[in-house]
């Protein structure tokens, strides 16, 4: 489906046919959910109940996993003149208004959680591929953040992205034009139902931590949805223990130079998941040059980061 690069394709075409590819893959499956849903509901109140649950818990994970793998490939590694449309422009017409329409069919109402669902459109790959590239060296993928030409296009399809992304990009950026590696600073927390890492709270309004205590433990989540899932089948997540929470409780330990230098502390994790030190895994294939970019192609990226020290 992605090429080595990561983009959906190279050319208007291939990148068209990789999206009816996927969209087409969702609502097979889809389907098949809600006419087994369907099957369930003749059988009574509570089996009517049980095929509902199932039709918006699939709709739901399923965007987890098209939201990591095409909502990055579409709106950050995909060449621009390649570009059909944003990933909002795709869920919302091409997968959205299908699956509502495949309800209204049988008469299903929408998840609970479709107001979150829109909403997420304009949030969640934005922070996903953050996280994705401040734990790069941990994860076996190469990549690099938006150009400034790139930059022009996230903000023309995402009104709200400059406000959000662009101040943690420019932050990165400017540690590379200053000759330094960007690296995290905190552990990440994964959500206890979709294992994706929750990312840290640009705007704390929509996205935060979920936090629920269950048979004395305490477990994460990214949305109100995966929480839903979460308490709806509580055993089927709570024995999943996340990589951050097996080293807060002990099993997994740093030495003490880890806990007082960051630097440090990511060599042991790169160690720990069994990458190498120097290996490709995460290295930012242009070499930082997307970043060198903002010199001279972006009048305004100097000015932008003296606002930001000022306030
Ligand atoms: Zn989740």
């Amino acid at each position: 489906m992605m090429s080595r690069e990561g983009g959906l394709g190279q050319t208007r075409g291939e990148v068209k046919q990789a999206l009816s590819n996927v969209s087409e893959g969702l609502m097979k499956n889809y389907r098949n959910t809600v006419e087994f849903a369907v099957r369930m509901r003749e059988k009574g109140p509570a089996y009517k109940e049980a095929g509902e649950y199932l039709i918006a818990k699939g709709f739901w994970l399923s965007l987890r996993l098209i939201g990591a793998l095409t909502g990055v490939s579409m709106d950050y590694l995909t060449p621009l003149d390649a570009r059909i449309m944003s990933y909002k422009e795709f869920i919302t017409e091409w997968v959205g208004a299908q699956f509502k329409r495949l309800l209204e069919d049988y008469g299903i109402r929408l998840p609970w959680y479709w107001q979150w669902f829109e909403l997420e459109l304009d949030h969640w790959h934005h922070n996903f591929i953050i996280g994705l590239y401040t734990w790069r060296r941990t994860l076996n993928v190469a990549f690099r953040g938006p150009t400034p030409d790139e930059r022009k296009w996230l903000n023309e399809k995402y009104p709200h992205w400059e406000k959000f992304f662009g101040r943690v990009w420019d932050f990165y950026i400017k540690k590379i034009i200053d000759g330094q590696i960007p690296l995290p600073l905190t552990a990440v927390h994964l959500c206890a139902v979709c294992q994706v890492p929750i990312q840290a709270p640009v705007n704390g309004k929509y996205l935060r931590i979920y936090l629920k205590e269950y048979k004395g433990k305490i477990y994460t989540f990214d949305s109100p949805a995966c929480l839903w899932i979460f308490d709806q089948e509580p055993d089927r997540y709570a024995g999943r223990r996340t990589y951050t929470q097996r080293v807060l409780e002990g099993m997994i330990q740093f030495t003490e130079e880890a806990y007082k230098d960051p630097k440090r502390l990511l060599q042991e994790v790169i160690w720990n998941m069994g990458q190498t030190e120097e290996g490709e895994a995460g290295l930012d294939p242009t070499d930082g040059a997307y970043a060198l970019l903002y010199k001279e192609k972006d009048q305004d990226f100097l000015n932008r980061i003296k606002k930001y020290t000022e306030g």
